[in-house]
């Protein structure tokens, strides 16, 4: 069976995770959080990293420095993970959901534009498949009407727009280093700061609402409860398996983007045949190679390729199922975002990981090829 994703083990991170355990410092802003926490900000030339426990934390912690609040709304996708509209949720606000376009799969300010009132706060964009061509537009958009973009960029580390950093568009952005992502510490995320204003509360949000960052570094003589906040630090003992793979970067993309590269070619034609949809890559877009997903023309196409390809061993999977339909997102009554629901019954998600062989490579397209759709 070729497994959907099998997460990157750099060996360097055993003996990385010893040293964590040597310096006896296993709690949070440990010597490896440092290492990863200073390259993430040189390499976005982003202001404040700041490593989470989680990308969902990230995403709570930027709804309670924007002070989201009940009577406030959000914007968010409704083809994306449920941590989005969670963390506007927990807040007592209300996330609205935004239709995607039907090319990028993320919003748009078509489909946002719309949807804003008196009470809109803020825009949350996720970069499906770590590809952004509207980011710029939407940053522009919010300037206008005073609302503050976030980016949920989990698909999208290392990913850029115009030869700048996906990650660097927003007031704030998050991301994922979750074992399915192409960066992973197990569980794990960061909150990214490009507005300074924001770190100092940052730092407090992330410790329980305590200034103990500040104690620690001197700053303030009593270590006390300054504000709300969370447990969403993220244990050295994580962060040391993440810094065996930053260290590796280059590599682990390289490698990704080979095999994505091979999707793109030998399935082009394959594609079109069957009037699937592969992903596109806009002009000024530079991609992650996080996932490659296709897209049926009809939903039993997509039921019957996933069937097909479970029974040739290949493990693919769908996701994303419209927020504002489901058993949860129903309650906030809005209408149904067509394209974010029929795209949620024609994508397929092919497998794609670090080192995968072209032996498993062959095999998926193989069966691909075999599919009688
Ligand atoms: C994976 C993912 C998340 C959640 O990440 P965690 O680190 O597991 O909390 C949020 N948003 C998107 C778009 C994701 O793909």
């Amino acid at each position: 069976m070729i497994t959907f994703n099998s997460p990157y083990l750099h060996p360097a991170a055993y003996g990385y995770i010893a040293e964590a355990l040597n310096r006896k410092k296993l709690s949070g802003d440990g010597y490896f959080s440092q290492l990863c926490e200073d390259w993430i900000e040189r390499e976005l030339s982003v202001a404040r990293a700041l490593i989470t426990t989680s990308c969902t934390s990230a995403l709570e912690m930027s709804m309670i420095l924007l002070n989201v609040g009940p009577g406030d709304e959000v914007i968010v996708p409704s083809f994306t993970f449920v941590s989005c509209a969670n963390a506007v949720a927990l807040r007592g606000a209300t996330p609205v959901f935004a239709d995607i376009d039907p090319e990028t799969l993320c919003i748009s300010p078509q489909t946002v534009l719309p949807l804003l009132t008196a009470r809109t706060k803020a825009v949350m964009v996720v970069h499906y498949a770590g590809i952004s061509r509207d980011v710029r537009k939407l940053r522009e958009l919010c300037d206008e009407r005073g609302l503050v973009l976030v980016e949920d960029a989990a698909h999208a580390f290392l990913s850029k727009f115009e030869d700048k950093s996906l990650g660097t568009f927003g007031s704030l952005a998050t991301l994922s280093f979750h074992e399915t992502k192409n960066f992973t510490m197990g569980e794990g995320g960061a909150l990214l700061i490009n507005d300074e204003k924001y770190v100092e509360r940052a730092e407090i949000i992330r410790e329980k609402g305590t200034n103990r960052k500040q104690f620690f570094k001197g700053a303030v003589d009593k270590y006390n409860w300054v504000d709300i906040g969370s447990s969403y630090v993220a244990s050295d003992i994580l962060a040391a398996i993440l810094w065996a793979q930053l260290e590796v970067a280059d590599s682990i993309q390289l490698d990704r983007t080979r095999s994505w590269d091979e999707y793109a070619s030998r399935l082009a034609i394959w594609g079109k045949e069957r009037s699937f949809e592969l992903p596109s890559v806009p002009i000024g877009c530079q991609g992650s190679a996080h996932m490659f997903q296709l897209l049926t023309e009809t939903p039993t196409q997509r039921d019957d390729l996933l069937a097909h390809l479970r029974a040739a061993g290949v493990n693919a999977v769908f996701h994303y199922l419209a927020l504002e339909g489901s058993p949860f997102g129903r309650a906030y009554g809005q209408d149904v975002c067509v394209t974010s629901q029929s795209v949620s019954e024609r994508l397929v998600r092919l497998p794609l990981y670090p080192r995968m062989s072209q032996d498993e490579l062959d095999q998926v397209i193989a069966a691909l090829e075999a599919f009688p759709g």
